[in-house]
């Protein structure tokens, strides 16, 4: 019988059903992936703009500090006063800057008297230029600007000075966003940083070659030769508008970073496809294997065998249904033998004589027609002897009973003995016997002289006393042509035999043709 193998099929189908799903969000992960890799660059590319601004922020307060030290020191502003009130040579002012400040990390630094005369740091013209264009050394406010050049983006904290409050100039100090400066961050965060002035860029981290003559960025994307960058402006204010600092990506850097999303995407879309199909063949192993055992062992229950059931050592449901299936099997293998046992019991009392042991008359019309068509099959003979006690009843006047049946049993074992296996021993009722014998007449002739010699050869014994029997026998063998009632016909042939030994005065063997012979 199939077992319709639902519950695997179930489990297969799941974990297709499972399989596909995950490779569907593989495909719209991959589809989303770009979009969702470009707009982080999108963001990312603010916020380190953001963070390169606010760099540059904390730089400036440094430099602020810095500049108040100037600004704060008595000495040198006793020196400033003498310079700027008696318009001397500058050089002991200078000496005292350099004695009092030259260990700040700076990289320019200026004084003006507040008429404009550069007393400190003369040679550097663009930033006079630059301070006095703003008004810086009459004025009496500190302020941060920003210049920018060349070699990037400078800046500048400026300090009014004065001495017992009359105001004497400005002092400014300088600090470059130099070429190392925007090394780092291009190492860093893997940007570029291009210094815009007039839509052209003055100069940039990107090498020689790649550097665009105009500066032109479209939805915050600039197209160059080899390749294209998102761009943001660093927010800083650089002094004049025209100037400007701005923080580029390239996209080359974004698909880098695509293709390592997508390999992430791809590496979690294997472990979860392993996972699933690991997790699929733990259960086909665990449950459906155990659960397909138990079902082909149903099977072979239902077939009337009770295999025996290999102990379990699964602690779960499984076992304990095993284990109770292996008990039901046990005990219906254990009633089964008993019924054996109880059928093998009938069937032998269905069959033999209670007394004697020897088959009974029911069993010669079972047997009979079998062997008799398996001998006109064979071409083989089949003979019939009866064997009657002769004055049985006499043996029970005089002896009893008991005696009697004990007579009756000993004959029994005597007719088995003479008789080959092949051979069958029938107790007809009484003392009546018959033997059915694979022979011609003539075999049967010989074996029913045996008997009779055997039994008449001497007394049979009982507890009390030695019976002398004697018997007389009809022999017939079947006829080819009988049929079905092969059986009567030559039952009455051997009986007819029989009756003629009885006749002609016992303890003798009579064959059916030969006595209907003699009669004739
Ligand atoms: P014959 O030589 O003509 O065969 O005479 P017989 O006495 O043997 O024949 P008959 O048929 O007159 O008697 C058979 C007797 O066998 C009758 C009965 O008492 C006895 N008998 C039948 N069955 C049993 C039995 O099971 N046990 C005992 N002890 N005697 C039985
Ligand atoms: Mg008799
Ligand atoms: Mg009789």
């Amino acid at each position: 019988m199939a077992v319709p193998g639902t519950y695997r099929f179930r489990l297969v189908t799941y974990i297709i059903v499972l399989q596909v799903f995950l490779a569907g969000v593989l495909v719209l992960s991959y589809g989303a992936s770009s979009q969702l890799v470009l707009r982080e660059a999108e963001n990312n590319v603010g916020r380190l703009a953001e963070q390169l601004a606010g760099q540059i922020r904390t730089e400036s307060v440094d430099l602020a500090e810095r500049a108040r030290m100037v600004r704060d020191s008595a000495r040198f502003q006793e020196y400033l006063f003498i310079a700027v009130s008696l318009g001397t040579d500058a050089t002991a002012l200078r000496e005292q800057f350099q004695r009092q400040f030259g260990w700040l990390q700076i990289d320019r630094a200026a004084v003006l008297s507040g008429a404009g005369r550069p007393l400190v740091g003369g040679e550097y013209g663009d930033l006079r230029e630059a301070l006095v264009e703003r008004n810086l050394p009459q004025g009496s406010k500190e302020s941060l600007i920003y210049l920018n050049d060349d070699f990037g983006i400078e800046m500048v904290a400026t300090v009014p000075m004065r001495y017992r409050s009359q105001h004497l100039g400005v002092a400014a100090l300088t600090k470059r966003l130099g070429t190392s400066w925007m090394e780092t961050v291009r190492k860093s965060t893997g940007g570029e940083l291009l210094f815009v002035r007039d839509g052209k860029v003055v100069s940039s981290t990107l090498s020689a070659g790649a550097a665009p003559a105009a500066f032109i960025p479209v939805n915050d994307r600039l197209e160059l030769d080899q390749s294209s960058y998102l761009v943001r402006r660093v927010p800083v204010n650089t002094g004049a508008g025209v100037d400007q600092l701005w923080f580029a990506l390239s996209q080359e850097q974004i698909t880098l970073r695509l293709v390592e999303q997508r390999n992430i995407i791809l590496g979690l879309a294997v472990i979860g496809a392993v996972a699933i199909l690991l997790v699929g063949l733990l259960l086909l192993r665990n449950f459906s294997a155990p659960v397909g055992r138990l079902v082909s062992l149903m099977q072979a229950v239902a077939e009337g065998h009770f295999p025996v059931i290999p102990a379990t050592v699964r602690r779960d449901e499984i076992g304990y249904l095993t284990e109770r299936f292996s008990e039901m099997v046990a005990s219906l293998r254990d009633k089964q033998a008993e019924i054996d046992r109880i059928h093998g019991q009938l069937a032998q009392q269905a069959t033999t004589d209670a007394l004697t042991g020897c088959y009974n008359r029911r069993y010669l019309y079972d047997l009979f027609p079998k062997l008799w068509s398996e001998a006109l099959r064979s071409n083989k003979d089949l003979s019939v002897l009866i064997v009657d006690l002769d004055h049985f009843k006499q043996v029970n006047d005089r002896y009893g009973h008991l005696a009697g049946d004990e007579v009756l049993r000993q004959f029994s074992q005597i007719l088995m003995g003479c008789c080959r296996v092949s051979d069958f021993v029938f107790r007809l009722g009484g003392e009546e016997f018959l033997i059915l014998t694979s022979v011609d007449v003539e075999g049967a002739k010989v074996l029913a002289e045996k008997i009779r010699v055997a039994v008449a050869a001497e007394p049979l014994h009982t507890a009390e006393q030695d019976i002398p029997v004697t018997v007389s026998i009809g022999v017939a063998q079947a006829q080819v042509g009988e049929g079905r009632e092969g059986l009567s016909i030559v039952l009455g042939r051997a009986d007819r035999a029989l009756y003629d030994a009885k006749q002609r005065g016992r303890n003798r063997v009579l064959v059916h043709h030969e006595a209907q012979r003699q009669r004739a």
